[in-house]
């Protein structure tokens, strides 16, 4: 019987747990740990070297960023000015979830800068909190070029970090801007406004989809739209058992 050079096999191995790895697989089952290190012991009588690779998650955010470095897993690499990986506090007890970087967001690097943005921290804000105390980031790390949706190899290969951005964080509430953020998410195929108004769960964790900042903007004329989404932040204060500041519709 053929056998593989240890060398080829523990390559072939190494591959293997990086791709389970970006997928958020946390824990191996026993045959295949004990494949590993029975692998890593041929090599290290072969080498004589130290393991050049961690198989362990980031423990981190800062961990994980650099994990992800300059990463050109899909096609979205090509078009991007910056990466943004998301910003805000790392023990947050609210995430918000947006989509993917618009042009502004692209060109700084960080997300949520854009006239969008600026609903969004006047929203959080209105909720008698700070962005440095929540933590806001994208399903998607990379800029579409021409704002394009994501295709959905694009999805599949980049939402295993925002799941790892939110093991890492573990949030106790987690606020989807948007369909796309929502769907992605909640892995369906529901318009966000029948999701919104309502928790659903992530993993265990409440999840509150709500109206994209955007989508705010565009039709400013509809002041209801407004009114959806604060409706949506007061349960999400109240889940956080935080104050609900008063808010007073004008006629
Ligand atoms: S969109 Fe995600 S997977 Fe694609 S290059 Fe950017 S960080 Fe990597």
């Amino acid at each position: 019987m053929n056998r593989l050079h240890p060398q080829i096999m523990y390559a072939s191995v190494r591959e293997y747990l990086q791709e389970l790895e970006e997928s958020g697989v946390d824990g191996l089952p026993f045959e295949v740990a004990l494949q590993q290190s029975e692998l890593s012991r041929g090599r290290e009588a072969e080498q004589q070297q130290p393991a050049q690779f961690s198989t362990a998650r980031p423990q981190t955010l800062d961990e994980l960023f650099k994990r992800i470095g300059d990463c050109q897993r899909c096609d979205l690499s090509h078009g991007r000015t910056n990466l943004v990986f998301g910003a805000g506090y790392e023990k947050a007890r609210l995430v918000f979830v947006g989509e993917a970087p618009g042009a502004d967001e692209d060109r700084q690097g960080q997300p949520f800068v854009g006239e969008a943005g600026l609903v969004l921290t006047r929203l959080i804000e209105a909720m008698g909190l700070k962005r440095a105390q929540v933590y806001i980031c994208n399903v998607i790390k990379c800029r579409p070029s021409a704002n394009r949706n994501p295709h959905k190899d694009e999805i599949n290969t980049c939402a295993p970090f925002l799941t790892q951005q939110l093991q890492i964080i573990k949030p106790e509430v987690i606020v989807a801007l948007g369909t796309f953020a929502a769907q992605t998410l909640l892995e369906n195929k529901e318009p966000i406004s029948r999701m919104r108004g309502q928790f659903h769960s992530w993993h265990g964790i409440p999840v509150m989809p709500t109206f994209h900042p955007s989508f705010l903007l565009h039709n400013k004329e509809n002041k209801q739209h407004y009114w959806d989404v604060w409706s949506d932040m007061e349960q999400v204060l109240r889940k956080l058992k935080l104050p609900v500041p008063e808010k007073k519709k004008r006629a």
